[in-house]
């Protein structure tokens, strides 16, 4: 196990190598779209969700993850399979040893609110998430209309 890997804590992210905004992190069974032989780890694989210029360029997407912390992930070439479960045992191991420990609904509820918050993710793509969450089939968001402005009286 390497010490001092790099570490981001969500729920942003940034590109490693020039610190572009990632839009997220996109699932690895979403990312490969079908069974893969480390489905097993499934959980604690991601692709940054990088802008083109980094795709382009080919700046590391592959993330391990623990929570809403991720580290890079590596593979050398032509590595067996038994050396890349390898590699994601010990880059968990690493942010594990951070005291990281996996998120729980909870938390990814609020990183959903956060992110709306600060403008990363459409409401409608928040709703989406949440429901997803739920395990229910989402639904087109109501358009709630604003509140008419009711000025407060002054009292003296
Ligand atoms: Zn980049």
């Amino acid at each position: 196990m390497s010490a001092n890997r790099p570490v981001q804590f969500g729920p942003t992210y940034y590109c490693w190598v020039c610190g572009a905004p990632a839009a997220g992190i996109i699932d690895f069974s979403t990312a490969m779209g079908g069974p893969t032989v480390l489905d097993k780890y499934a959980s604690y694989i991601g692709y940054l969700d990088l802008p083109v210029e980094c795709r382009r360029n080919r700046h590391p997407a592959r993330v391990a993850r623990l929570g809403a912390a991720i580290t890079p992930l590596h593979f050398p070439e032509r590595c067996s399979v038994e050396e890349k479960a390898q590699a994601i045992r010990d880059a968990v191991e690493y942010l594990a040893s951070l005291g990281i420990h996996e998120e729980t609904l909870a938390h990814r509820i609020a990183r959903i609110v956060h992110l709306v918050r600060v403008g990363a993710i459409e409401p409608d793509r928040a709703v989406n998430e949440l429901c997803n969450l739920a395990g229910i089939q989402p639904v087109s968001v109501p358009v709630f209309s604003e509140v008419d402005h009711v000025p407060v009286p002054v009292l003296w």
